[in-house]
């Protein structure tokens, strides 16, 4: 009797015990399959942060941007407009086509930087590759970077399709790069007609001093050319390629400066002379009214 009472005693211990480790079993499965659960929302909940975290940085930074941007432009027009350029000395604007070059150009951005002076390049869409850091250096310098479209075509021998890529799709090049939108086109050669006109959708701007760079490839006729033809509101065309032109550029700065000249771009002359530039009209100087 005793040996049966202990055998069931010790059977019922038995499947208390496989019980107990059956049940510890389950128990431990389940809390790992909630650990589980509870990783893949923290995994999920990650990924989501990440993602915002992503889509933070890819934000923040544009923004930053804008805003820098948006204080240049407020301390560029608080400092320009009643410090630096004064609307009722003369003023000119240098122009440079053609470029940028690696060789020329710097040196050029650097004489202007060192004599406060401003200009306008109206760049060409293959001198854009791998010189896309000296129209930035340029832009930020407060220089002006016009339209003179991809491949320096004559746009008055181009049909609607080429028109319309020669200068839209330069106006995205250039855009893309600088950040700003360009405002000015330089027709190649000058050469504009009703038609071509249709396609542009920027001032025009032409020239009232041609130093005949390109031709004479000459410093001290570049620079005689400047100095006895500039008159207050001359646009003077210059080409930034020819090393001779940038040496003529960079001597007759300080002349014109002592001359009392403020030497500007031409998105400026149009504001300070005319409140703004047109669009459609074709401007070869902006003289005092
Ligand atoms: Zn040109």
């Amino acid at each position: 009797m005793k040996k049966r009472v202990l055998i069931l005693s010790i059977s019922i211990m038995i499947a208390l015990v496989v019980e107990i480790i059956g049940l510890y079993g389950i128990l431990k499965l389940n809390k790992k399959n909630s650990n589980h659960a509870v990783g893949n929302e923290n995994e999920s909940n990650l990924i989501e942060k990440d993602i915002g975290n992503e889509e933070t940085t890819e934000t923040k930074p544009e923004e930053a941007t804008q805003e820098t941007e948006t204080e240049t432009e407020t301390e560029e027009v608080t400092e320009e407009q009643p410090e630096e350029i004064d609307p009722n000395k003369p003023m000119i604007a240098l122009t440079f086509d053609d470029g940028p070059s690696s060789e020329t150009t710097p040196r050029l951005l650097e004489a202007l930087k060192e004599q406060g002076a401003h200009a306008t390049f109206f760049v060409v869409g293959y001198n854009l590759d791998g010189n896309e850091d000296i129209i930035r250096q340029a832009a930020e310098q407060g220089c002006e970077i016009g339209n003179h479209t991809l491949s320096h075509s004559k746009l008055t021998s181009l049909d609607d399709a080429s028109l319309d890529s020669e200068i839209g799709g330069m106006e995205e090049r250039i855009k893309s790069i600088t950040g700003q939108e360009v405002v000015t086109i330089r027709p190649p050669y000058g050469a504009v007609d009703d038609h071509v006109m249709e396609h542009i959708h920027s001032p025009v701007i032409l020239w009232s001093i041609d130093t005949e760079d390109w031709k004479t490839r000459d410093v001290n006729s570049n620079i005689q050319s400047i100095q006895q033809n500039v008159y207050d509101g001359a646009i003077i065309l210059m080409h930034d390629i020819h090393p001779e032109s940038v040496e003529a550029a960079i001597q007759v700065l300080g002349w014109l400066k002592e001359q009392g000249y403020q030497l500007v771009t031409i998105s400026e002359l149009g504001y300070y002379r005319r409140g703004g530039l047109t669009t459609g009209v074709r401007y070869g100087s902006i003289e005092p009214n």
